[in-house]
């Protein structure tokens, strides 16, 4: 036939291949590992990808007729993305898909460690007994919340702050303070300055060499001692054994983690921890966000092959 074709190259939700297959021959795989990528890549216009698939210099040389990759959802890290852009192959990703479900996550994640609600329900299933003193908790109303990276999702944090009564404050040297005043939050100008006011700070910036630790001892030790952490961007920008050991120390009060430096965590001692609530990198892992990722990255791939 002379239709397209399109190869899903990972298990993906079924929304956006059925509006690939309106307009495209769609061969959909489980999963497409580099070598088995190289063979086939060359009967293939278009290539839809999500976590695993990796796109390396070896499967752009043999990608012959392809346009275009769209990766359902934001990381790129498996793209060689300076490769595919000397052979002119379009590489585009879906970043705001997800970014509700992230900021939905915060708020899931604040109440857990503030109400000890992971704890709670471990108790209650134990049997063990009644003892409702052991989880007194804090409310987040009347809290200063620091909003560290200002972009998407810091954004959508910061609006859901103000549902819950508390005050956001945003650090982010890439956005002005009117810019965060039209958002209802007052600019500060160092991390430092987020850290000496902050009840909670929620962590929204990329991982870049500037934000590699960008939270580490230095900064724990100068935390409130009843400050939550909170962190659903990425693993590396908080130094983990320096929170272990803030957290163990009574430095900080809490903190809930959906990234870390290593997915799965390995450092066993965080799991030891009754002060933290751990999620395994669940921040996008909405009905909602999957289906508007590949349903995004669907209409990337119509818009590039379909002149
Ligand atoms: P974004 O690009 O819209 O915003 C990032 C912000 O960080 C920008 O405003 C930028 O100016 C700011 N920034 C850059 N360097 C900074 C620095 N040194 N200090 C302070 N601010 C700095 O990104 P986003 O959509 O808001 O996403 C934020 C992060 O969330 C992403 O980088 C990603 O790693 C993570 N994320 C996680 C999940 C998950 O499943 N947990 C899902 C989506 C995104």
């Amino acid at each position: 036939s002379s239709k397209k074709r399109v190869l899903v190259a990972e298990t993906l939700e079924q929304a956006g291949i059925d509006l690939l297959r309106e307009h495209f021959e769609v061969d959909v795989r489980e999963r497409t590992d580099e070598e088995t990528l190289a063979r086939i890549i060359g009967d293939y216009d278009g290539l839809m990808i999500k976590t695993y698939t990796r796109v390396s210099k070896q499967v752009i040389d043999n990608a012959r007729k392809l346009k275009i990759v769209a990766r359902a959802g934001s990381g790129l890290d498996k793209v060689d993305l300076i490769y595919a852009k000397e052979k002119g192959l379009s590489v585009r990703n879906t970043p705001q898909a997800n970014v509700v479900s992230v900021a939905e996550l915060v708020f899931g994640l604040m109440l857990a460690v503030s109400r000890k609600l992971a704890a709670a329900d471990r108790y209650v299933r134990s049997r063990e007994g009644w003892d409702r003193d052991r989880f007194t908790g804090v409310e987040l109303a009347g809290k200063t919340l620091g909003i560290v990276g200002f972009g998407n999702i810091g954004k959508l944090v910061a609006r859901r702050a103000l549902a819950f009564d508390m005050q956001p404050v945003g650090y982010d040297p890439f956005v002005d303070a009117a810019g965060m005043a039209e958002h209802g939050v007052r600019k500060v100008e160092t991390v430092d300055g987020i850290i000496d006011v902050a009840d909670y700070i929620t962590v929204h910036v990329p991982l870049l060499d500037s934000t590699r630790n960008l939270f580490s001892t230095e900064q724990f030790g100068r935390m409130k001692s009843t400050a939550i952490l909170i962190n659903t961007a990425r693993g590396e920008v908080v130094d983990e054994p320096a929170l272990i050991a803030a957290l163990q120390a009574g430095q900080i009060a809490g903190a809930g983690l959906d990234v870390y430096e290593a997915e799965p965590p390995n450092h066993p001692e965080l799991l030891t921890l009754d002060n933290v609530v751990l999620c395994p990198h669940i921040g996008a892992a909405t009905r909602e966000a999957l289906n508007r990722m590949t349903v995004q990255a669907a209409q990337m791939i119509i818009e590039a092959l379909e002149d």
